[in-house]
């Protein structure tokens, strides 16, 4: 007891208070803000190597950028990162950052279905299917659980068996080797269940989406729930996108 006591004295409080305005340390790179100054567009829409940027006018596609930089180390007066960790949205379109616009990317509240958060509220069991990621996402969702973030103090965590799960939360571009391993996870869900893509290789297959090795039909089948974007995701935006979702 007096051990433990002395712990806490020293240590402090080792999570996070607030998971909703706490300053990111460190490079981070958030949501982005593209200004209106005049830009050669067919410069800047060659220098991202996925494709995630369009113009006229220039628009900025967080469910396909991996936060490379890139853009914005070619154009530092066009194109900026904030530490803004709130990525996610519950429609693709809601990714997209137009230049002019310098404002949150948000949840539809009027998209999200009513038994989400009747039922899911107080408590959401998440099942991770790691469908041919690279393990960063899959590392920063178990950050999301650790002393620091500590998702479950939201009742919110992920369980080993599907059975036991309110949801399915996808990793990785969907390899054609995962495909049916995904598909037999989320039938084994009991109904109602969600769905949550994390990261851009889940959203749109990042540098993986044009390869024969995908098979992403299961996002065809289903219409997801939440996108959290991020390349890997950061804990915060996963929580931050979680709650969002559920209204806490
Ligand atoms: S940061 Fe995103 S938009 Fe910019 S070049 Fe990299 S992938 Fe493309």
């Amino acid at each position: 007891m007096f051990d433990n006591i002395k712990i806490l004295y020293h240590q402090g409080k080792q999570f996070i208070p607030n998971v909703k305005t706490v300053e990111v340390p460190g490079i981070f790179r958030g949501r982005p803000v593209i200004s209106t100054l005049p830009v050669d567009e067919q410069a800047i829409k060659s220098v991202c190597p996925l494709g995630a940027i369009d113009t006229n006018p220039v628009r900025l596609n967080l469910g396909k950028c991996n936060f490379c930089g890139e853009c914005a180390l070619k154009f530092p007066d066009k194109i900026k990162f904030t530490k803004d960790y709130k990525l996610s949205s519950n429609t693709l379109e809601g990714l997209i950052v137009t230049e002019g616009e310098d404002k949150p990317i948000t949840i539809n509240e009027s998209l999200i279905r009513p038994e989400i958060r009747k039922f899911f509220s107080g408590s959401l069991k998440l099942r991770q299917v790691s469908a041919a990621g690279d393990n960063s996402c899959e590392l920063e969702l178990n950050a999301s659980g650790n002393v620091q973030f500590d998702m479950v103090r939201f009742g919110v965590e992920f369980v080993a068996s599907p059975r036991h799960a309110d949801g399915v939360v996808i990793t990785g571009p969907i390899s054609q080797n995962m495909a049916a391993a995904l598909q037999i996870t989320y039938d084994a869900i009991p109904e109602p269940k969600i769905i949550i893509l994390a990261g851009v290789d889940a959203i749109s297959g990042g540098i993986f989406a044009n390869s024969p090795a995908l098979d992403r039909s299961f996002i065809d089948r289903y219409k997801p729930d939440l996108y959290i974007s991020g390349n890997p995701v950061h804990p915060l935006a996963v929580i931050n996108g979680i709650l969002g979702l559920l209204g806490k």
